[in-house]
């Protein structure tokens, strides 16, 4: 068992393991499609937008970044979101002088 960037997928996994089901996700605004693979609609969605900003490196560039994706699974089931970096991975602020 070797946990590896599988040549089928593209996506880390164990060799033993089966691919993740694919997605195609299509920004609203652009109509641009992309697939991508994940173990639900929503973690599709939620990869995209990191894939999409994750080059990013000025804060102030990723402050209000949003888009309205359609998220279709391989059924031809269709969600929608809207991402935020918000959302993408909101690190809170914790006063560690407070015992939990
Ligand atoms: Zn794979």
């Amino acid at each position: 068992m070797e946990f590896k960037k599988c040549t089928n997928c593209d996506d880390w996994h164990f060799d033993n393991e089966a691919c993740s089901p694919a997605y195609i996700v299509t920004q609203c605004d652009t109509g641009i499609s992309t697939k991508v693979r994940g173990v639900s609609h929503w973690h599709a969605a939620r990869f995209y937008g990191i894939k999409t900003w994750h080059y990013i490196e000025n804060s102030h560039a990723l402050v209000g970044q949003k888009m309205t994706v359609d998220v279709m699974d391989e059924r031809g089931e269709s969600e929608r979101y809207i991402l935020s970096v918000e959302f993408c991975a909101n690190k809170v602020e914790q006063d560690k002088t407070i015992p939990i």
